[in-house]
């Protein structure tokens, strides 16, 4: 659910024609086969519009990397107008909200901060055809067991009643609505809230989007009366090799190692440093996790969990961020990572995506060259590499 909901003409269906797209109809005659389940009268009127769309597989072949700052990214997400419209949100919806947060558990601020990240509060629901998005990718996209898997969970919701082919928009891989679900993400999860007898997560109400995103968070795990996180200063002298997500705690261990700061008592915690040991230092607990199975990136999680804290009336991130520092391009982090495997660290291969294997790496060769073990892949670290890497050392 983290892609965009592009707008705008070039959405428009090119039906038969386009070049790239031949063989469309062939693939369908076969998928129609494999769609065992789905009624044929359903099929029939679902798949006779499906176009190929070009610029979904040029969106598939080109997304965009991420080397954004944390930093700038928050700026972005938590901007005094998106603050604004959440606000708005709140007073719009409070009713439903207040009935929806009794029923899974999930607060307010929390599902109304999804909507601002998914489609600032529905303004950017995505206007691409869903099904033909899906069967463009499935039929030539470089992940097609899995698209075919969305386009046929989508022929599932027609099937079921819940919203003609032709109104089921969203982004160009398929995410739909006020929440940007995926088809399976909508099967499993989405609800009839307003009980109106359809599970409407595409019209201009988003009542069923939010109790749908409650009820998705909800099985992701969310616990009622958690926080997601708090920030929190570390003591002089922190061994910032206890920091990281694997790096779980009981809140009084932390405690005893020296946290200070609003401190609940909300079961296992770790030690989160979106910057590294320059920046702020959360401490993070379950419903981190809840909120990263809605998407997996820590940026996205801090997003949602802090602006659903500032919609709470709490202030800004305190300890200031390392402004100073520009992100790492992919081929940069890719070359740190090249040069941690060199220096007899692995990594776990040198794609450019910094996860839990690569910060591992990262804060073992940290310890051994006298560097802050934070496992943060910055600027500096990099040049540190490659001056240890160099056959002369100065
Ligand atoms: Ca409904």
């Amino acid at each position: 659910m983290r892609w965009g909901a592009p707008r705008g003409d070039i959405w428009k269906q090119k039906k038969g024609g386009a070049v790239a797209g031949d063989g469309l109809g062939a693939w369908l005659e076969g998928f129609r086969a494999r769609a065992a389940g789905v009624p044929a009268k359903v099929l029939e009127r679902a798949l006779a519009e499906v176009a190929f769309l070009p610029e979904v597989i040029a969106k598939d072949r080109t997304q965009a990397e991420f080397s954004k700052t944390i930093w700038a990214y928050l700026d972005a997400a938590v901007s005094e107008a998106r603050l604004a419209g959440g606000f708005a949100a709140l007073a719009a919806q409070g009713a439903a909200l207040l009935q929806i947060e009794a029923a899974y558990g999930v607060p307010k601020e929390v599902l109304i901060a999804v909507w601002g990240m998914e489609s600032n509060y529905g303004a950017m629901r995505g206007d691409v055809p869903v099904i033909s998005a899906l069967a463009t990718l499935a039929f030539e996209g470089r992940r097609a067991a899995f698209f075919e898997a969305e386009l046929l969970a989508a022929l599932r919701i027609v099937a079921a009643g819940d919203v003609e082919p032709a109104a089921m928009r969203g982004s160009w891989a398929g995410a739909m609505g006020h929440t940007q679900f995926m088809p399976s993400s909508y099967l499993r999860h989405a609800v009839d809230f307003d009980g109106d007898g359809r599970r409407d997560i595409w019209g201009d109400d988003p009542v069923d989007a939010l109790a749908s995103t409650a009820a998705y968070l909800a099985a992701a795990g969310w616990q009622a009366g958690q926080p997601w996180g708090v920030e929190v200063t570390l003591p002089a002298g922190f061994d910032f090799a206890l920091s990281g997500k694997a790096g779980v705690r009981p809140v009084a261990e932390w405690a005893a190692l020296g946290l200070r700061g609003p401190l609940p008592e909300a079961g296992a915690a770790s030690v989160l440093l979106p910057a590294g040991a320059q920046g702020p230092a959360l401490l993070i607990f379950a419903n981190f996790r809840a909120i990263a199975a809605y998407n997996a990136a820590d940026a996205y999680v801090l997003a949602v969990g802090h602006l659903a804290d500032r919609l709470r009336g709490a202030g800004p991130i305190v300890a200031d961020w390392p402004r100073g520092a520009r992100a790492l391009s992919r081929d940069e982090r890719a070359e740190l990572q090249r040069l941690l495997a060199r220096a007899g660290y692995d990594p776990g291969g040198a794609d450019g995506l910094i996860g839990p294997n690569s910060m591992a790496a990262l804060r073992k060769w940290q310890r051994a060259a006298g560097q802050v073990p934070d496992g943060h892949a910055s600027l500096a670290m990099l040049e540190a590499l490659r001056r240890a890497d160099s056959p002369n050392p100065t």
